[in-house]
């Protein structure tokens, strides 16, 4: 990089603030989708709105791309660098700003960690709800730009339900704030279309949070089916029955069996396992609990518990959030897939995941939020294996069309970020891309921003942002557009 810009950059940032060293920089590479990986020129950890503007003024004057990241826990690449430019990390904007528990609002600068602000607002019964299972490590900012979900969203909502307002440094460098503490602010939802944006749009600074009151009863309850067929099924039964549990998370034997060597959460090896949490208060959740037991059973449930203290219930958790990661332990690679499908036909795709996974002679494991029908496939595989990396990519995208068949999306909350950006045309028809694209270009006209996410280049070389405009070599009938 132009020695001059990045002396500009390190009068913003000071020299704590930027990384220019090739083993620094490795870090920054990739996120939490590691077979795509990009060394970006440098690397500016700012502390404050004022610096993250007078950054993306610079880029925005030489024409420099940014990349705006997280904690880089995302799984689709949405974070990965870009070559030719920077990356803009947030991690150091880390504090809980404002804390308002009679509105039950929370301002926070987004490298706050997710469970931070559940942590902060507990003692007064209250919790963030959204709660991805990295939680523990996920930025608010990347759950702004992911819209993320969790087990506790079938009830709650997904992100963009708790945001209310952000404060957002357009890619011109101006500041504009979107949305605020009330509720339905006059005018386009703005703040809505920056939710789930996956970062092109611009670098939020600031987020305005809801917070929820705990309710008065939670219970967890685990049930072992022989297969995800039986297991499915009891989801329907619970759902057709008008009970919204605040989740229901599924797994397979394999991924039983991940968990199991990784945390010891005494899971019975079974085929399916359902864990289904209620909460509200005690007497409602004592009747509905005891409906949830029968159904189980009545769907082929072999072992029922209901955790009887806050540790067990702990120990129940424990083993699904700590799923992904504990399939390390069974697979040296893997791919975290993330689909959605009806939930009517959970029982159906289950089967024929199985099918692909034994004609592909490539395992999957599958844990996922099955109350939105949400799948998670864990494709795994050996890259040592010749051939075995590219088998399994083709199944983890066979598998994405499957849920388009089947009328669901091809991300429940993982983004489409570098990974997904070719399935996008599979999804949407072009005028819904192009409307799209419309958007990115009113906030983004010179594309600086996590440029080459999410839209897929299928453009001819004279590729301009906005509206399509033919080619003139398409005009000239030389050329076709496919
Ligand atoms: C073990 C594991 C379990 C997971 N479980 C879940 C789950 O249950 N549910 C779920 O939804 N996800 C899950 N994820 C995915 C991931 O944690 C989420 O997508 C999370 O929101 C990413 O946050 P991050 O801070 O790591 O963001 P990053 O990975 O750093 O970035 C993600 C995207 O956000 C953009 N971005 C980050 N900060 C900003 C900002 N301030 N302004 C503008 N754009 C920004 C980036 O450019 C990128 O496009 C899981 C990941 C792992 C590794």
């Amino acid at each position: 990089m132009d020695a001059r810009i990045l002396q500009e950059f390190r009068a913003i940032v000071g020299d704590s603030g930027l990384i220019t060293s090739a083993e620094q920089l490795h870090t920054y590479e990739c996120d939490g989708l590691t077979n795509f990986r990009v060394m970006p020129l440098a690397v500016l950890l700012p502390t404050s709105t004022e610096q993250v503007q007078k950054i993306v003024h610079v880029c925005h004057r030489e024409r420099i791309p940014f990349v705006a990241r997280g904690s880089g826990t995302g799984l689709s690449g949405g974070a990965l660098p870009v070559a030719n430019g920077i990356v803009i990390s947030l991690a150091r904007m880390n504090r809980i700003l404002d804390v308002d528990f009679p509105n039950a609002r929370v301002v926070v600068e987004p490298g706050v960690i997710n469970l931070e602000v559940t942590a902060r607002v507990s003692p007064k019964g209250y919790f963030y709800a959204p709660d991805p299972s990295s939680q523990s490590v996920c930025s608010i900012g990347g759950n702004v730009a992911e819209n993320s979900g969790g087990a506790h969203c079938l009830k709650y909502g997904f992100t963009t339900t708790h945001v209310l307002g952000v404060e957002v440094v357009l890619p011109d460098g101006s500041l504009v704030h979107l949305g605020g503490k009330t509720l339905d602010a006059p005018g386009y939802d703005l703040s809505g279309v920056f939710v789930g944006s996956e970062g092109t749009l611009g670098v939020t600074t600031k987020v305005i949070l809801r917070i929820v009151k705990r309710p008065e009863c939670i219970q967890t309850l685990l049930a072992a089916f022989p297969s995800t067929r039986e297991a499915g099924a009891a989801v329907s039964g619970i759902i057709g029955a008008s009970i919204v549990p605040a989740a229901i998370e599924m797994m397979d034997n394999l991924a039983i069996q991940a968990a199991e060597a990784a945390v010891h959460a005494n899971y019975p090896n079974c085929g399916g396992l359902l864990l289904v949490e209620l909460d509200g208060p005690t007497a409602e959740v004592d009747a509905l609990m005891e409906q949830v037991d029968e159904i189980c059973t009545k769907c082929g449930g072999t072992e029922i518990r209901v955790a009887q203290s806050e540790a067990e219930r702990a120990v129940f958790w424990k083993g699904r959030k700590a799923a992904f990661a504990a399939v390390g332990r069974i697979s040296p690679n893997y791919i975290v897939q993330d689909g959605v499908i009806p939930r009517t036909a959970l029982p159906r795709i289950m089967e024929e995941i199985e099918r692909l996974s034994a004609e592909a002679g490539i395992k999957v494991a599958n844990v996922f939020h099955a109350g939105d029908g949400n799948l998670h496939p864990l494709v795994l595989y050996d890259r040592r294996i010749e051939g075995q990396e590219h088998a399994a990519e083709q199944l983890a995208l066979r598998i994405l069309e499957m849920c388009i068949e089947a009328g669901g999306s091809i991300t429940g909350e993982h983004g489409v970020g570098e990974e997904k950006k070719q399935m996008m045309s599979k999804m949407f028809s072009e005028p819904d891309l192009e409307t799209m694209q419309l958007v990115r270009c009113a906030f983004d006209p010179l594309q600086l921003s996590n440029p080459s996410k999410v839209f897929p280049r299928t453009r001819l070389c004279g590729e301009k942002p906005g509206r399509y405009e033919p080619h003139p070599l398409e005009v000239a009938g030389i050329a076709e557009r496919f």
